[in-house]
């Protein structure tokens, strides 16, 4: 499973792993919406780990798109809201797959809602066959059940297809224990525990998710997706991230 492209590289740590952004990831500056060269940033990145030899899954986020609880909060009925919440899942994962394609990754969209003409169905078999066979997995449409996030889809995911841990990629570097960007004196934790997360209401992931994982002992790696080789980094234990496990 491991990378055998002869570079010099340290070896990364895990051999198959599943990547989770949110869909503002891949917004850019812009405020909503898809923003092509960061689309085409974050796949190249995807490129170096997948050229390592790792197995990726990938879910992405839709808030950059639709959220539930926004469409809710306007009057909209809460499931509607979510089910086109997911449906923008969908769109992103689609965008993400025309870039990794146009690096000549070979990729799937797998949804959780059936869409035949878009995407396959999610089969876990027929997922895991995908990932020995080196394609990039992309999971869309969360769950496929409203009162989730894809938080938690990711987590279900990685651990359907035996991922050996979450890698969460964000804006900040690592879990800090408060917001980094206000706080000068924030400090980042290097390594922390599920408890800890959820007893300190730390915004990692949403409580569903990091229960799921703790329950499964499937770590989860929190590191910043702006610096450049920066997951491959992370993946072969260089640069700055926090691992949150039990
Ligand atoms: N969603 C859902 N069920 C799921 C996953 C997602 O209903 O299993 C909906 C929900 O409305 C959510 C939206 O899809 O607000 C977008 O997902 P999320 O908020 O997790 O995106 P992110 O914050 O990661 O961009």
């Amino acid at each position: 499973m491991m990378g055998e492209n002869g570079s010099t590289a340290a070896k990364p740590v895990y051999g198959r792993v599943l990547l989770k952004i949110s869909g503002e990831a891949l917004m850019g500056d812009q405020g909503y919406g898809l923003h092509p060269p960061t689309v085409n940033r974050i796949a190249d990145e995807v490129k170096r780990v997948h050229d390592a030899g790792v197995e990726i899954c990938m879910v992405i986020g839709g808030g950059n798109i639709f959220r539930g609880l926004s469409g809710a909060a306007q009057g909209m009925e809460r499931t509607t809201a979510d089910y086109m919440g997911m449906l923008a899942t969908v769109m992103n994962a689609l965008a993400m797959q025309a870039a990794l394609e146009a690096l000549g990754i070979h990729t799937r969209v797998i949804s959780a809602i059936r869409m035949d003409e878009v995407a396959e169905p999610y089969i876990r078999r027929r997922a895991v066959r995908h990932l020995e066979k080196k394609r990039v997995c992309i999971f869309a449409a969360g769950t496929g059940n409203p009162y989730f996030t894809t938080d938690t889809a990711a987590t279900l995911r990685a651990n359907e297809m035996s991922c050996e841990a979450i890698f969460k990629g964000t804006k900040v570097d690592g879990v800090y224990d408060k917001d980094p960007k206000k706080h000068s004196d924030a400090k980042r934790y290097d390594r922390i525990t599920f408890d800890e997360v959820l007893q300190k209401h730390l915004a990692v992931m949403d409580a569903s998710a990091i229960a799921l994982a703790r329950d499964n002992d499937l770590p989860i790696i929190v590191f910043s997706l702006d610096e450049p080789g920066g997951f491959l980094g992370v993946l072969e234990g260089k640069g700055t991230y926090t691992i949150v496990e039990g």
